[in-house]
């Protein structure tokens, strides 16, 4: 299984605006291209001095200061710092889903700055995949259903068709395609988080971004998790960046980036 996209989205009806998305993706689809011959390690997330406030009372607060680093394609990197040191808005902000009050954003060679609501939701939507601590599954849809949930804000119907075909194989590879048409209520936690997993690799995303994924999770069911990430990480080599609190699971992953008080004063490459 590889685990990649192309630009096919805004198979829309043609308008100014899409002519001009269009276009906007076929420029950086020349530009990703040229930027990969010159280069065999590709960077998939670029920050530049960001900053992050939030407004508080009268003022402001200060949550991110001056955040700078590169992670490459197929790194796994877990992202660790205190309580309220910033990690869910730090992750937040790759994702697309917060923006930085300054600084840049490049995700797959795109600055995300730049782009507007809709092109951005498909770009999130074909490009990044999301597990967070609960699982959100849709409790009254099958596991299948909530796996192709993702799907359903595609416009091009190819896209939508093999995720259909490739849905069953990736639920076996979780070890849940006997599930597949179990509603969450009468799985365990583990496997809803599972069935997670699925439904953000399920647009063959670029990057996984997990916001402690084992947190609710007991021990046993932890550490499936944990494998199964790695599991893709190695062999799909989708590029993973993981907040967590499990000292285990940072462990194993190649690099760790460790926010204080809004900073990244350390970054660990194991
Ligand atoms: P962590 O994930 O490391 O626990 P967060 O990124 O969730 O930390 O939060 C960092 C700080 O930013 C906290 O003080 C939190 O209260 C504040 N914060 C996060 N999101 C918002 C928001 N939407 N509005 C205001 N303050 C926020
Ligand atoms: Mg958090």
């Amino acid at each position: 299984m590889r685990l990649r996209v192309g630009y096919s989205g805004f198979a829309g009806k043609p308008s100014s605006t899409n002519h001009q998305k269009r276009e906007y993706f076929f420029a950086s689809s020349l530009a990703l291209g040229f930027s990969e011959s010159m280069s065999s390690v590709k960077s998939v997330v670029e920050l530049s001095e960001v900053d992050k406030s939030f407004p508080r009372g009268e003022g402001s607060v200060s949550v991110l200061k001056g955040i700078s680093f590169s992670i490459n394609e197929g790194e796994s990197v877990a992202v660790v710092g205190p309580s309220g040191s910033g990690k869910s808005t730090l992750l937040n902000i790759v994702g697309t889903l917060d923006q930085p009050s300054s600084g840049t954003v490049m995700i797959d060679g795109v600055n995300v700055s730049s782009m507007d609501e809709l092109a951005l939701a498909d770009f999130r939507n074909q490009r990044l995949g999301f597990i967070f601590q609960s699982h959100h599954l849709l409790p009254q849809c099958t596991v299948l259903e909530n796996v192709l949930v993702p799907t359903l804000a595609s416009r091009d119907p190819r896209i939508r068709g093999s995720a259909i075909e490739r849905a069953p194989g990736l639920l076996k590879r979780v070890g849940l395609d006997h599930r597949m048409d179990h509603r969450p209520g009468q799985l365990s936690g583990g496997e809803c988080q599972r069935v997670a997993v699925v439904r953000a690799l399920i647009n063959n995303p670029k990057l996984l971004l997990a916001d402690e994924p084992t947190g609710a999770l007991d021990r046993q069911s932890a550490e499936a998790l944990s494998e199964l990430l790695l599991e893709l990480n190695r062999e799909d080599g989708v590029t993973l960046i993981v907040v967590t609190h499990s000292l285990d699971l940072a462990g194993k992953m190649k690099r760790t980036l460790e926010l204080q008080d809004g900073a990244l004063p350390n970054d660990r490459n194991a």
